[in-house]
């Protein structure tokens, strides 16, 4: 596979984390995921993680300013080079567009935005189930309202982006794990 600088989009609890870490582990390339580096921000209490908790617990989207500092800083790394997959980045145009910028002050580009389409019920169902597992603060009914909310209409707006490029390739996340992953896999080649 030739492709390699990939972005995951989707709904919340559509399986991004899960597939672009499958993903990642295949093609050999970082799984760069913002929702787990602000997390860990979080965890350690600094300064981004101060900022970024109640944010995150509240299912809003964390200040762009912010995301795009540490995603531009991760994507620097030596290991990026050969190229990535984003998870959960970007979320809003104004990323989208600084990720462009940022890629192109590396003299690359992005080869693929892998669009994993699912049924509203099932995300949240999905989310519910996660919530219980992981105990993760931010998925509780409300915010996990907020978080549909955020994707609708900051988020679901990329897909238009990156359309106009012709650099989408959708993919049917309902399914198995295995399955879903094939079909990431097909979708790419
Ligand atoms: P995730 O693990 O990707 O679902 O992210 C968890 C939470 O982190 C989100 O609900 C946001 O509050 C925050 N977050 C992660 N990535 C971003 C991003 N690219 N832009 C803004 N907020 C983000």
């Amino acid at each position: 596979m030739s492709v390699r600088r990939i972005v995951m989009l989707g709904a919340p609890g559509a399986g991004k984390g899960t597939q672009a870490q499958l993903l990642a582990e295949r093609l050999g390339i970082p799984h760069v995921s913002t929702g787990d580096m602000l997390r860990a921000s979080v965890k350690a209490g600094s300064e981004v993680g101060r900022k970024a908790k109640t944010v995150m617990e509240s299912g809003e989207l964390v200040s762009d300013e912010i995301v795009i500092a540490i995603a531009e800083e991760r994507l620097r790394q030596a290991d990026a080079e050969k190229g990535f997959v984003l998870d959960g980045f970007p979320r809003t145009l104004a990323q989208a567009e600084a990720l462009d910028a940022m890629l192109e002050a590396l003299g690359t580009s992005l080869d693929c935005c892998l669009a994993l389409t699912v049924d509203t019920d099932e995300v949240v169902g999905r989310l519910l189930r996660r919530a219980e597992m992981e105990g993760r603060a931010d998925d509780n009914e409300a915010s996990i309202r907020v978080r549909m909310k955020a994707y609708d209409n900051q988020t679901a707006p990329l897909l238009g982006y990156y359309r106009s490029r012709d650099l989408v390739a959708e993919v049917a996340g309902m399914g198995t794990i295995d399955a879903v992953s094939d079909a990431v896999e097909q979708a790419l080649t």
